[in-house]
């Protein structure tokens, strides 16, 4: 009988994969990967590991997950090591929850190696700390797409105070603001969108709660994407570098 580790790749840049997945992956027959996760994390593979790329994003047609789920048990099954290797950490809106629990019902044994979340390290890359003693006492991570049409309770969302960070959340993020700021968030609230976080072809748009539905639009940010709302978002490293050339001029 093999194992599966459940792996979280980080972010995007592979440098932010961990010692141990590297370490899992040199040593795993088969390797799982979702597209989200970028290719040079292969470089990690044993070489002759088989490769399986599973998984397609929003909008496309997917590879089932029951299907996905199916695969990961008959290698195991067959005697295999392998690595499923998922974007950010597998247990933050991956689904790897649901396979942890499939492979522990075929009988497979499991072990998971977290991963850096993009809710958290996207908008560090860009000098925004989710939390902050004077800002903000906490962090809300939610999903902006519920494709069982379960509405969040915004409302409730905007009265925490915490600082709101909303992963596939671009689709609806007019509705979403509208929301917030019906349940009295402030417009002026800062809040940013960060499209390919940590990556050479990242893009951000930073704003207002009441703008940035209108400026992602403009700027044609696009999936994948992280949505930042609260007044953390003021100390971002572009807004700081916009200041001081005001300051000097
Ligand atoms: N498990 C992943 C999230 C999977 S859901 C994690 O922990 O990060 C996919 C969503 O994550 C995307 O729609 C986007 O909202 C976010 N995301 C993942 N990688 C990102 C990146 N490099 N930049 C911006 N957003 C990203």
């Amino acid at each position: 009988m093999g194992k599966v580790f459940l792996i979280g790749a980080g972010p995007g840049d592979p440098e932010l994969l961990t010692l141990k997945a590297v370490r899992a992956l040199r040593s795993s027959h088969v390797v799982m990967i979702d597209d989200l996760v970028d290719r040079r994390c292969l470089k990690h593979a044993h070489p002759e590991a088989r490769i399986i790329e599973v998984g397609k994003r929003g909008g496309c047609k997917s590879t089932p997950q029951a299907f996905i789920e199916k695969l990961m048990i008959q290698y195991a099954k067959a005697g295999n090591t392998v690595a499923r290797l998922k974007g950010g950490d597998p247990f933050v809106f991956g689904r790897g929850g649901e396979e942890m629990q499939a492979l522990l019902a075929a009988g497979i044994d499991v072990e998971v190696i977290p991963g850096i979340t993009s809710g958290i390290a996207v908008p560090a890359i860009l000098g925004i700390p989710v939390t902050h003693r004077d800002f903000a006492r906490g962090v809300t991570f939610v999903t902006g797409h519920t494709g069982d049409g379960v509405e969040l309770d915004w409302a409730a969302l905007a009265g925490t105070g915490t600082t709101l960070v909303i992963y596939m959340g671009l689709r609806r993020l007019p509705q979403i603001a509208m929301c917030l700021m019906e349940a009295g968030m402030k417009p002026e609230t800062p809040a940013c969108a960060i499209e390919n976080g940590t990556l050479k072809n990242q893009r951000e748009v930073i704003s207002t709660l009441r703008e940035l539905a209108k400026d992602v639009l403009s700027k044609k940010i696009k999936s994948p994407a992280i949505v930042v709302i609260g007044a953390v978002v003021a100390l971002s490293l572009p807004a700081n570098k916009e200041k001081q050339q005001q300051r000097a001029a």
